[in-house]
């Protein structure tokens, strides 16, 4: 007979999926089609998948286009705004435009056409650390797993190892300088069990509660120094 499950057990089991789903949602940034790794047709250099290429600005004759993903238009009855039915199209007869956030095709598909530039996941992506967008470094576009900031290829690793760690003065809550039990990794900030909350906002239970400032998920303190203190201690 299976065992009965214990209150405990099933909140760690939640907890586990959780963290799953936030790791899952993060995945995808790297995965998506407008960020997926392209080597120059004519210069053969690694980077981020565009239209022309960051080094020698050559045009990219095999599109993928950045919505959908597509490299080849097989669609008889599609929303294709330039119709060719009965036959496949590749290549620069697929594209319809270059998105102006990630530089890369779209196709020629109405529905990406006129989706993309408003959902385009490189919107805004401007690396927190040295503060380049998209056409202004070649590679791929990263998020930060603790604060969600966008990172560029060079900063990633760096960056995530350094996000990880609260500086020890801030553990106090930004409105009563009492030790702060929950913190935002986003805005570096510590709140008391007071503070954190809102007046008038439903918290759901179970959940992590979110920071007041920039409504990201904040993690208790406790958690944090204790992965820092062995974070430093793996280091020596
Ligand atoms: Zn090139
Ligand atoms: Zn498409
Ligand atoms: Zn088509
Ligand atoms: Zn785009
Ligand atoms: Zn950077
Ligand atoms: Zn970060
Ligand atoms: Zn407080
Ligand atoms: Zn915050």
């Amino acid at each position: 007979m299976p065992k009965k499950k214990t209150g405990q057990r099933k909140k760690a089991e939640k907890q586990k999926l959780r963290q799953k789903e936030i790791r899952n949602r993060e995945s995808q940034l790297p995965e998506q089609p407008c960020n997926v790794p392209m080597d120059c047709e004519k210069c053969g250099k690694k980077q981020k998948s565009r239209a022309f290429c960051y080094f020698c600005q050559s045009v990219q004759r095999l599109p993928i286009c950045a919505q959908c993903g597509k490299q080849k238009c097989m669609l008889k009855t599609g929303d294709c705004v330039v119709k060719h039915p009965g036959v496949f199209t590749t290549g620069l007869q697929m594209v319809g435009a270059i998105c102006d956030h990630c530089e890369a095709w779209i196709c020629h598909g109405r529905k990406c056409l006129q989706s993309h530039a408003c959902v385009c996941p490189l919107m805004d992506a401007v690396c927190i650390e040295c503060e380049r967008g998209v056409w202004d470094h070649g590679g791929r576009m990263y998020k930060c797993s603790f604060c969600d900031n966008f990172l560029c290829e060079d900063d990633q690793f760096e960056h995530q190892a350094s996000c990880q760690v609260l500086e020890s003065e801030s553990y106090k809550c930004q409105s009563c300088n009492k030790l702060g039990q929950y913190s935002c990794l986003r805005c570096k900030t510590c709140y008391c069990d007071d503070h954190i909350r809102r007046k008038g906002f439903k918290y759901e239970k179970n959940k992590p509660i979110p920071c007041p400032k920039c409504n990201y998920d904040t993690s208790q303190t406790k958690d944090l120094s204790m992965s820092a203190a062995g974070a430093s201690k793996a280091q020596k």
